[in-house]
């Protein structure tokens, strides 16, 4: 099975009451991806990046061969108060137990009309739609809840991966697929196909950084060779039974993606999380040491703030496991985990905050990007360079399911990697919808771990740092 998804619009196009519905469909399209392959089906995006643009024309060509095709938006009214989904099946493939069910499960999802299922046809009875006018065994535009209405656009914009695991269900029902993995041939240099992009969005999934293309190349080659070096398997560059089983060992409670060609994002549920603020040896260390030290392994690892690069003393509010190490100079806002739940706290007067014993660990940091849903971008004591220049940055976000950490890699020209200013990295976080969002100690000092202890941002070097945020996820 091989499905294509249809990002509706483009960066920034139909602004609604909490998102554009053009980036609001671009994030939602990668969450359906990821959901849809887990039953083995093949997708591709007609938008790979936020950015992407293609035209209507391009968009219907493209479904041309695909089992399925999915063109997601959102509706619009000039009455805000209008809610509820519907679909658009095509008059000349229909499709319409999938479409009845999907609108059905969907409109129950938002708690909202079930406006039900559509038929739109010009008058030489092809298609209304240009998206439904392409060669694809079915297809459907779907008009997600009305972006126009508060509650349909905060419930879409707030449960991307809930409602794609709701879709991928109807969607695999229907066409009776299951969720065990297919057979896997054995894979070497010069292997084409789409167990090749199954490999290699393994490969991704687990934290290494390759172009999922479905050609074994001799990039393909050395990212296997790295894979099954960091992961005690023999170092072959072939792809045999051992090396696909261990895909399914990879503790992977992250999960990952590109945002853009240079920007990383990675979250983890943030249910049954907590966080530990560790200090490095002094000075410094780096992230690897410590994680080798530490006797339970973190989920995520990441680099703290900012901190002397003379003396390793942290510039940033600090606690650790109960003490406070620094209140800092920089930090008007600190990630404190309290006994039951992490928060993004004020701290105006640092006095305050390291009085509360409640806090077990703390990380303060600078500057704020955004707070409580609100862009808050507060420069004070930082210099015009660091704000305005682009470099390479790394910022920690909350939302009320997700603790994420946004990477964007600069430097590196030759990669495209070009770094962002500070209002530019406030703009990926607002077109995360994250609530709370707030800078960490960016430049050489980006390093991101995962529960193996592995790299998973594409940054060289590893600098010793002064203070790490570990998080661990219970049970
Ligand atoms: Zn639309």
């Amino acid at each position: 099975m091989n499905f294509l998804i249809d990002a509706g619009h483009t960066e920034g196009r139909n602004k609604g009451v909490c998102f554009y519905e053009g980036d609001n469909n671009y994030l939602f399209s990668i969450e359906l991806k990821k959901e849809l392959e887990s039953y083995g089906v093949e997708v591709d995006l007609t938008r790979n990046k936020l950015s992407d643009n293609p035209t209507l024309n391009q968009r219907m060509n493209m479904s041309d061969g695909y089992d399925l095709y999915l063109s997601i938006h959102s509706n619009a009214s000039s009455n805000d108060k209008v809610r509820g989904t519907e679909i658009y099946d095509s008059v000349t493939k229909k499709n319409n137990k999938l479409a009845e069910k999907l609108c059905e499960e969907i409109s129950i999802f938002f708690n909202h009309n079930n406006r039900g299922v559509k038929y739109k046809k010009r008058s030489d009875g092809n298609d209304f739609w240009s998206a439904l006018r392409g060669n694809a065994k079915s297809s459907m535009l779907l008009e997600l809840g009305f972006h126009t209405n508060k509650e349909d656009c905060n419930m879409f914009a707030k449960n991307h991966t809930e409602l794609a695991r709701l879709f991928a269900s109807v969607i695999a029902k229907h066409y009776n697929l299951k969720k065990e993995g297919v057979k896997m041939r054995v894979l070497r240099y010069r292997s084409k196909g789409d167990d090749v992009k199954t490999l290699q969005r393994n490969l991704l999934k687990a934290g290494y950084a390759l172009t999922v293309d479905g050609s074994f190349g001799p990039n393909t080659r050395r990212i296997l060779m790295t894979y099954q070096r960091d992961n005690g398997l023999k170092v072959d560059g072939i792809c045999g039974p051992n090396t696909w089983a261990s895909f399914d060992k990879v503790k992977s409670t992250l999960e990952q993606y590109w945002y853009d060609k240079q920007t990383k994002v990675i979250k983890l549920k943030r249910k049954g999380v907590k966080m530990v603020v560790e200090v490095g040896k002094q000075p410094t260390e780096s992230l690897h040491s410590l994680y080798n030290r530490l006797s339970i392994k973190p989920d995520l690892m990441i680099n703290g703030g900012m901190f002397g690069m003379s003396n390793g003393v942290s510039l940033s509010y600090t606690k650790s496991r109960g003490k406070l190490i620094t209140k800092g100079v920089y930090s008007k806002w600190a990630i404190c985990q309290y006994p039951d739940f992490i928060k993004l706290q004020g701290m105006y007067w640092a006095e305050k905050i390291g009085d509360d014993e409640k806090i077990t660990d703390a990380m303060g940091a600078q500057p704020s990007l955004i707070i409580g849903g609100k862009r808050s971008i507060d420069n004070t004591g930082l210099d015009y360079s660091f704000i305005k220049y682009r470099h390479p940055r790394i910022a920690l976000g909350l939302t009320d399911d997700y603790i994420w950490v946004v990477v964007v890699h600069g430097r590196n020209w030759l990669k495209g990697y070009k770094g962002a200013t500070i209002d530019e990295l406030a703009t990926i976080g607002e077109k995360l919808n994250l609530t709370d969002f707030i800078n960490l100690d960016g430049g050489g000092s980006i390093k991101v771990l995962d529960g193996n202890g592995k790299d998973i941002e594409d940054s060289p070097g590893n600098r010793p740092v002064d203070t790490m945020i570990c998080f661990y996820k219970e049970g």
